[in-house]
């Protein structure tokens, strides 16, 4: 796959600049001169060989050698509603949700939530959304925005099929089976609490609305682990009542 670096505007022509921390990657860490041969990609599907045509402080003029549309998606299109963990781990869990093949993390505000996410947030992690995909080969990038639980439940369009991940004590829910009935979706929508769990209004509310109750076993796992099992699993196919995708 070769180094690969993002482009913030769509490529549409035969050339393409790179600045700022893209342009800064490609000439003080890797050092590269007129002539090098690298990989763009703008984030809506496509990636571009380029060549390297001049180099002049933080701005690298390329010309685009050829347009590849090579679909590195999931065939389902996965959404996470997430109240961030602390810290690092909020990095940890936007790299592994792009290596993951999500399309859209949603950061939610939720009653419980400890971390107060704002437009800083979002903007640290979109900068992570890129170094991932450059890492991983993603052509498209992972969206992230900001929304009130209340409204991202209420907002998921009812075709796609929501689940609400939740501890539960009942075994008997821990084991729900596919219907056969059902056709294959092709979004799922994941809502994951914060640390403190979601409200029990919270979990009804969105039950009322038609999200399924979603058990991951009997171990209280971290936002993240949460989060990135159900990635896993809705890239899978393997989601309860998921069927295939
Ligand atoms: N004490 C909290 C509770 O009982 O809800 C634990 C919260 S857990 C650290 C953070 C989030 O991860 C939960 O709100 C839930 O969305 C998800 N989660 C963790 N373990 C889970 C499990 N075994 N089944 C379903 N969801 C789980």
């Amino acid at each position: 796959m070769g180094d690969r670096y993002f482009v913030d505007e769509p490529i549409l022509g035969t050339s393409a600049t790179l600045q700022g921390a893209e342009a800064h990657h490609l000439l003080h860490v890797m050092r590269a001169k007129p002539g090098a041969e690298v990989t763009l990609f703008d984030g809506t599907g496509a990636e571009f060989p380029a060549r390297v045509t001049q180099a002049v402080r933080e701005r690298v003029e390329l010309s685009i050698l050829e347009r590849r549309d090579l679909n590195r998606e999931l065939s389902v299109s996965v959404t996470l509603g997430v109240a961030l963990p602390k810290g690092d781990r909020q990095r940890w869990l936007v790299e592994k949700a792009v290596e993951l093949g999500v399309a859209r993390l949603v950061v939610l505000k939720v009653s419980r939530g400890i971390v107060r996410p704002n437009a800083n947030t979002l903007e640290r992690l979109r900068r992570t959304v890129i170094e991932a995909s450059k890492q991983c080969g993603r052509n498209r990038l992972m969206e992230i925005k900001l929304a009130d639980f209340a409204d991202f439940v209420r907002d998921a369009p009812a075709n796609t099929q929501r689940y609400i991940a939740h501890p539960t004590t009942n075994t008997d829910e821990r084991t729900i089976k596919a219907a056969p009935s059902e056709p294959a979706p092709s979004s799922i929508s994941a809502a994951i609490g914060p640390e403190g769990g979601f409200t029990e209004g919270e979990v009804s509310g969105a039950i009322e609305l038609g999200w399924r109750p979603l058990d991951l076993g009997p171990r209280i796992l971290r936002v993240e682990t949460a989060a990135l099992a159900v990635a896993t699993l809705a890239g899978l196919g393997q989601l309860p009542h998921q069927r295939s995708v």
